[in-house]
């Protein structure tokens, strides 16, 4: 069983080392540079998402939303 705490945390995002973000920066976005840009996608577990949002680590699937990236939902239950 999976750990009851493992929750998509909202606003997850990643700063690379030295960039500048002088605004919101979109949930699982890979921001670098200065001024921040995003370059990329990050999976919560934090590899890198492929072109079509999806980890080939943990197999997450992630899609567009109005602040970002959010998680796929899973069918069969809202794991509460
Ligand atoms: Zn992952």
């Amino acid at each position: 069983m999976p750990r009851a705490n493992r929750h998509y945390i909202p606003g997850y995002a990643f700063i690379g080392a030295g960039a500048v973000v002088t605004r919101n920066v979109p949930d699982h976005a890979l921001v670098v540079g200065n001024p921040g840009k995003s370059i990329g996608w990050m999976c919560q577990c934090g590899e890198r998402l492929t072109e079509d949002l999806g980890c080939l680590v943990c197999k997450k699937g992630y899609r567009r939303s109005d602040t970002g990236l959010e998680e796929l939902e899973k069918e069969g239950g809202n794991g509460e």
